[in-house]
């Protein structure tokens, strides 16, 4: 019998009963603790979703922290790990799945003409836009690792004519791979769709800005799923308005929520998501969260592990 763990959960507090009952179900061993109504220092583990500045520094006997989705950005800010400790992140199959159906969407939605048929319906009319066949759609993925490889595979799947950019060389049947800084002006101007999966590192701020939207072809179309900070907002409008960009969908911003005084969601060529393209699913993740914690008791080193050099 494994030891008793006190797993201290940090995230919206209606979804505590959630979790507490597949935990109960899944591990009676881990006791699920309340941030509102613990002893700190019986807190062995952390499960988190964007805690505060300084937080975490109140858990004298803290082993590890495990991240409630696959994007560490947040937590790699100073003062929100303590640097003594190891940060896990979730990589669950159902979230790039998920995330592949919404990135089909908005690519189904722009290369079948998803607007203009639904406008010709309103009006009754029995017509059609010229037909471009899949293969003549070139999509860019930007970070193909453990979500956007699925996603640029489905697109593949689709037919469309998939391109995918990581840090190190890539050798992925289904798709052209580039690497590096010079990979991506090379890839950028075959791209009429740029889809952007990656983690935000200091490397990828603002990865989508003026200094790199002008190597696409004119009129080309956005998707942003990875973090609100890979866009240059101000650019992304100067874009749209010359007419580089011909339009946007975004799930993530550099302000979220959005503030209700933001011009993208009013903008005819911005499409506005509230962060939802992949959340976290209990049922999938909870196995390997049982893991990464019943690990930081063990002192073994849990899978998907964060290196904070590399910031992903
Ligand atoms: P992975 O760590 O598995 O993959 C990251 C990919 O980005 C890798 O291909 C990596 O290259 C590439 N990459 C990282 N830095 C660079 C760089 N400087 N230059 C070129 N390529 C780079 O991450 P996941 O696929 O699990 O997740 C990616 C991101 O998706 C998350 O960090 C998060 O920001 C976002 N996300 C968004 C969600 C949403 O709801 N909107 C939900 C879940 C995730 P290499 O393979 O060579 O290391």
């Amino acid at each position: 019998m494994s030891k008793e763990i006190n797993l201290l959960y940090y995230w919206d507090s209606d979804n505590l009963e959630k979790w507490s009952a597949i935990f109960r179900e899944k591990a009676p061993d881990i006791n699920l603790i309340d941030k509102d109504n613990c002893n700190p220092d019986e807190v062995d583990v952390a499960l988190v979703w964007l805690p505060p500045n300084g937080f975490l520094k109140q858990f004298n006997n803290l082993k590890g922290v495990i991240n409630l989705g696959q994007g560490v950005d947040h937590l790699l800010k100073p003062g929100i790990v303590p640097e003594k400790l190891p940060i896990i992140r979730l990589v669950d199959n159902d979230m790039s799945k998920q995330m592949s159906a919404w990135v089909s969407l908005q690519v189904l939605r722009e290369t079948r003409f998803l607007d203009k048929y639904m406008q010709f319906e309103k009006e009754k009319k029995w017509q059609s836009v010229e037909f471009i066949p899949s293969n003549k759609w070139n999509i860019g993925v930007l970070g193909i690792g453990a979500i956007g490889k699925h996603v640029a595979l489905s697109l593949a799947n689709f037919g469309y004519n998939v391109l995918g950019w990581s840090r190190n060389e890539k050798n992925i049947e289904g798709m052209t791979c580039y690497y590096g800084e010079s990979g991506l002006y090379k890839m950028l101007p075959e791209c009429k769709i740029l889809v952007c999966i990656l983690p935000l590192t200091q490397e990828t701020k603002h990865i989508i800005s003026k200094k790199t939207m002008p190597y696409l072809p004119d009129g080309s179309t956005i998707i942003n799923a990875g973090r609100g900070g890979h866009v240059n907002e101000n650019d992304l409008l100067d874009m749209i308005e010359i007419g580089k960009i011909k339009n946007a969908y975004l799930d993530v911003f550099e302000t979220e929520p959005l503030p209700s005084d933001h011009i993208f969601w009013s903008h005819q060529k911005i499409n506005v998501w509230p962060h939802i393209s992949a959340e976290t699913n209990t049922e999938t993740s909870i196995d390997q969260i049982v893991h990464a914690a019943r690990c930081l008791m063990d002192n073994t080193e849990p899978p998907n592990q964060i290196n904070r050099s590399k910031g992903y």
